[in-house]
């Protein structure tokens, strides 16, 4: 169920020209947070994820899923998160050793490969992105990722602390230009007040508040509200689809002596099993040769 405390606005800069997105996280936040023993650095930037998908979800028309997802070889192994078109929202992060470091530079890690993917659930079809990985923040790479790919300056400003997360996102409006009278500086004057917005006061002030202290010379206006929540999208269905996925030999490996499979969702730590009977039923069109193995 929604929260008051997680939310996201949309706005308009009607003279500047420039639409927006707010958003602010804490119990979906602190869901996510809760569900492993993070080191600060991961938390973080776990936590700017999920603000920055939730606050991609409100600059396109979505019927369906958006998920940032992060692989890399080094301390930072994976990093997912998702958001649908209701709100709904989950990550998780996973990592190796202990990286104590204030932050985690993305672009250090070896082989980082970064995607922003939309699963539109009407169609089923999947767009995915590939967002490179060169320096700088999540913040920063997000920015060049719509430069490069849409052609399409933002400006992102994301943060975590304190058991909140939050992302604002501005950009320029209709590239045609057929919206509004844009003022041809509205852009850059946009930027710069955004600029200044610290992130205590972009994860702390309520959302109006936020609008008018960077804003309040410009006519801003809200043009949309939506509550976010966590939420999972596991499902025994799924699960077994992944069994499937695994082939019969490499399935009937994972079951345990007492004769069950257990599989915990790693989002919401259900745990579904799976005995040899249901088993066999999830196998049961399956040829002898194993398919190949993708889990997700
Ligand atoms: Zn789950």
């Amino acid at each position: 169920m929604p929260n008051p405390n997680d939310h996201l606005h949309r706005f308009l800069l009607e003279r500047a020209g420039v639409s927006g997105v707010l958003v602010q996280l804490e119990d979906a936040w602190q869901e996510v947070a809760g569900r492993s023993d993070y080191p600060p650095a991961v938390s973080a930037l776990l936590g700017q994820a999920l603000a920055a998908t939730a606050a991609l979800t409100g600059t396109i028309k979505l019927s369906g899923n958006l998920s940032l997802h992060l692989r890399s070889k080094g301390d930072l192994s994976l990093l997912f998160t998702e958001c649908n078109d209701a709100g709904r929202l989950r990550g998780l992060a996973q990592w190796r050793g202990d990286t104590a470091d204030a932050a985690i530079d993305l672009a250090g890690q070896p082989e980082p490969l970064l995607a922003i993917t939309i699963d539109n659930a009407a169609t089923g079809q999947r767009q995915q992105g590939l967002v490179p990985v060169e320096h700088g923040t999540l913040a920063q790479l997000l920015e060049g990722y719509f430069e490069r790919s849409e052609q399409l300056p933002s400006h992102i400003r994301l943060g975590c602390a304190n058991g909140r997360a939050a992302a604002l996102i501005l950009q320029p409006l209709a590239r045609s230009g057929g919206i509004g009278q844009t003022d041809p500086d509205g852009w850059n004057r946009a930027c710069h007040l955004a600029a200044t917005l610290s992130e205590t006061e972009l994860l702390q002030l309520p959302p109006e508040q936020v609008l008018l202290r960077l804003f309040h010379e410009e006519d801003v206006r809200l043009t949309g509200e939506r509550g976010l929540f966590f939420g999972c999208q596991c499902s025994r269905e799924r699960v077994a689809a992944v069994l499937r996925n695994l082939g019969r030999s490499e399935s009937e490996a994972a079951l345990q002596p007492d004769g069950r499979i257990e599989v915990t969702c790693e989002f919401c730590n259900t745990r579904y099993h799976f005995d040899r009977v249901d088993l066999e039923q999830v196998l049961r069109d399956l040829p002898e040769t194993p398919g190949s193995a993708t889990t997700h």
